[in-house]
């Protein structure tokens, strides 16, 4: 059994039939001293062929050497060489011959034989000289092919390309992975010119590139690629290539050839453009950053100042987004972004860009306009294009954008200013009702500097503690007694004295800080309407204004249902007011909302009703409890006969379908008259009483009802302007002469 130590011997297979030959073979082989091999005799070419076949799906290197004589029992001439040489082609054939057939024998040569020995000089000198010099040459040959073939093997396994040329620039030699890199096989390249297999290009100026490998010749040493070197492959396709060439020198240093290593860093440079990509365009809509639009608005303000020509700057928002968010939820919401990012898109030319800075805000440079006159038409398209309904999976979203535009050089010499000046334009569009767009004015530096204190004040207002919220008293018109309470918050800025809502709640709802102003609303009215029942007060209704912003929050009933009992007071006591043209944007979303704190017991309320578009199917479904007329009808209705139609309408209304009308903004004796001629049912205004510190309140709801008073001067009455902290407030207000005689 053939082990590690003791391997198979080689054996020197004879095939002759002659017994005197063999034995003369047997002979001249004893001599070699170094015997490490056994002797394999066959006689017939059939027996040569089943010994060679089987050796053959063994390990053909364990034969030594064949001695064969051309002519067998069963074969004669070339023939019988042929069959067995075919059967072990890398084993050395001494073919031995009679001088007759030394023609044959050395045809045998030219066929692969090794040698041939005339059997009349065969004796012990000749036969193993022969024999050794010939299985010398063999092993020499075997070991030549083994290396070369390791060679061949390592750099088929490399995965890298390797070529090599040679000094012409002929391809002499492609490894696999070359092949795989070019397209072309080893037998295709071979003796083609290196541009027909090798083009390079680079990638950015697409301008041909010198082939290194000539380069590397020239120059006589190593050389690198230029970084951004690209081959067209084969079939057409592009790679995008790294590495380097060399010249190969021979033992007496001249240049015999080339060679170059490649490597296909198609993907590595793929990645490096796509993180350059992801660093300069926002991940949701792939629409260039805030970065890249500075970039770009850089170079067009520089294109634009040395052609002399207007370029365009369009700051957009979309409108109530922070609602639509939080009532679509932030996936119906990120597509509808999408779909906002798609339809800027698809009103601008390619020159132009379309940029998202974040949020909901958008940005289009126009780097070439004529002026106003064009940029207006752009905006208008603009603003057609977002208005039609986006599908959003099922549904259908209504928006608008909000835009505000500077050109340069007019409103601005560098991308700071320009894009801060749209910003305050939008917000002039935004003031202006939303939908529009407004180009800026200087006027709105003011404003928009304004605006950023503001914001960034709000920032500190609660923790400041520089919110407080007044009590405004609502009476009815019957008995006139206060049946509720509205908390409208003031802000005590410090240097601003007392800030009304109407400057800061916009504000505060486009920053988000609502939400965190709303809760701390509601949570002190429930606390201050449960001091005063807990003082022996009537209990009354508290009304809480709810931002659009509070009621789309996922978590808003939740958060009045432990804000209830946190403070201990009954839900039937409390009051939230909605505004109608929310109410009815939002109408199905806002539906459940309402139903799950009418089972709640609390009351709901509809604020400055008439000033919104409310339909009477939605009205009737909603679970409202009040109507609250808004004070811009109840102004002039004493004056102004289509007012006093509509005030009438929504009385007779809220009777018909069993809810309270409250009339808001009362401030004369002959407001309160027609009202409570046409029966409505609650008021509010100035007439009773402005809205009033919560001590102050206390002192009214101690008497319980506040009296009607005669039509009073308004000039003769005392105002509060004095105390500029309430300089905003400016009407009549009864009730201050009441307070001043009961303290
Ligand atoms: P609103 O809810 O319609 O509140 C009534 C507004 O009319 C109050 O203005 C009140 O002071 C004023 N008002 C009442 N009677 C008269 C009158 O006889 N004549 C005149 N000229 N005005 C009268 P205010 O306090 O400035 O609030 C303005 C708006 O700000 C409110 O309108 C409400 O929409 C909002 N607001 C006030 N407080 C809050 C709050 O806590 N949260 C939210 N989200 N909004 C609030
Ligand atoms: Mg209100
Ligand atoms: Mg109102």
């Amino acid at each position: 059994m053939p082990t590690l130590e003791h391997p198979i011997p080689k054996s020197i297979f004879l095939i002759l039939d002659d017994l005197d030959d063999a034995r003369a073979v047997q002979q001249g082989l004893a001599v070699l001293t170094s015997k490490t091999f056994v002797i394999e005799w066959a006689r017939t070419l059939a027996e040569g062929m089943q010994r060679l076949s089987r050796q053959a799906s063994e390990v053909e290197s364990k034969l030594l050497a064949v001695v064969l004589d051309l002519e067998l029992p069963d074969s004669h001439g070339i023939e019988t060489f042929e069959r067995l040489f075919a059967l072990a082609p890398h084993t050395p054939f001494l073919v031995l011959s009679t001088s007759r057939f030394e023609a044959t024998a050395r045809l045998a040569i030219t066929a692969g034989a090794q040698d041939y020995l005339l059997k009349s000089r065969l004796n012990d000198y000749t036969l193993p000289k022969a024999l050794s010099s010939m299985i010398e040459r063999a092993a020499n040959a075997e070991a030549l092919f083994q290396a070369k073939e390791t060679a061949e093997l390592t750099l088929n396994s490399m995965g890298d390309a390797v070529i090599r040329t040679d000094p012409s620039g002929r391809l002499t030699y492609l490894n696999a992975a070359a092949e795989r890199l070019t397209g072309f096989t080893q037998l295709q390249a071979d003796q083609k010119t290196l541009d027909l297999i090798l083009p390079l290009i680079d990638g950015l100026s697409r301008v041909p590139l010198a082939n290194p490998m000539m380069a590397a010749m020239a120059a006589n040493e190593a050389i690198r690629l230029t970084t951004n070197a690209l081959l067209l492959r084969a079939d057409g396709s592009e790679a995008a290539i790294e590495d380097s060439a060399a010249p190969i020198h021979d033992r007496r240093g001249l240049t015999i050839g080339a060679v170059m290593v490649l490597r296909d860093v198609s993907g590595a440079r793929a990645q490096s453009l796509k993180m350059t990509h992801q660093a300069q365009h926002d991940s949701l809509t792939d629409l260039p950053n805030r970065a890249l639009l500075h970039e770009r608005l850089t170079q067009a303000i520089s294109t634009a100042s040395s052609a002399g020509h207007p370029l365009a700057l369009l700051f957009l928002d979309v409108d109530r987004f922070k609602h639509i968010n939080d009532s679509l939820g932030h996936d119906m919401a990120d597509q509808l972004l999408r779909s906002v990012a798609e339809r800027l898109l698809a009103c601008v030319r390619t020159t132009d860009t379309v940029s998202r800075q974040g949020g909901d805000e958008f940005v289009v440079l126009l780097p070439s306009v004529l002026g106003e006159a064009d940029t207006t038409v752009f905006a208008e398209r603009i603003l057609e294009a977002i208005s039609a309904p986006h599908r959003i999976g099922e549904r259908e979203v209504h928006v608008t954008v909000s835009i505000g535009i500077v050109l340069y050089p007019d409103h601005g010499g560098d991308a700071e200013t320009l894009l801060q000046n749209a910003d305050g334009a939008m917000y002039r569009a935004k003031d202006q009702g939303r939908n529009n767009y407004q180009f800026f004015r200087l006027d709105m530096y003011a404003k928009a500097a304004e605006r950023q204190l503001l914001e960034s004040d709000l920032r500190h207002m609660l923790e400041r503690r520089e919110v407080v919220l007044h009590y405004q008293p609502i009476v009815d018109l019957k008995t006139h007694t206060i049946v509720a309470a509205e908390a409208l918050i003031r802000w005590r800025h410090p240097r601003r004295g007392l800030v009304p809502p109407s400057q800061f709640i916009p504000v505060a709802e486009h920053s988000g800080q609502i939400k965190a102003i709303g809760r701390w609303v509601l949570r002190e009215a429930c606390r201050q309407a449960r001091v005063w029942q807990d003082a022996d007060l009537p209990a009354i209704r508290i009304a809480v204004n709810i931002s659009a912003a509070d009621l789309c929050a996922r978590d808003f009933v939740g958060c009045v249902r432990a804000t209830l009992e946190e403070t201990g007071l009954a839900a039937h006591h409390l009051e939230l007011e909605l505004t109608e043209t929310f109410l009815m944007q939002e109408a199905a979303a806002t539906a459940d909302v309402l139903h799950a704190f009418k089972q709640m017991g609390v009351h709901l309320a509809l604020d400055d009703f008439g000033t919104g578009y409310s339909s009477l199917s939605y009205m009737r479904s909603f679970p409202i409890d009040t109507l609250k007329i808004d004070q811009s009808f109840v102004r002039d209705i004493t004056t102004d006969a289509s007012d006093a139609g509509i005030v009438n309408a929504v009385i007779s209304m809220g009777k018909t379908l069993g809810r309270r009308v409250v009339a808001e903004g009362v401030e004369t004796a002959e407001q309160l008259a027609f009202l409570k001629q046409h029966h409505c049912t609650e008021a509010q205004g100035h007439y009773f009483s402005e809205a009033i510190a919560a001590a102050d309140f206390a002192v009214l709801l101690r008497l319980g009802r506040i009296e009607p008073k005669p039509t009073p001067d308004a000039d003769a009455l005392p105002r509060e302007d004095s105390a500029p902290a309430q300089s905003y407030c400016s009407s009549v207000r009864p009730c201050t002469q009441i307070l001043e005689k009961l303290r």
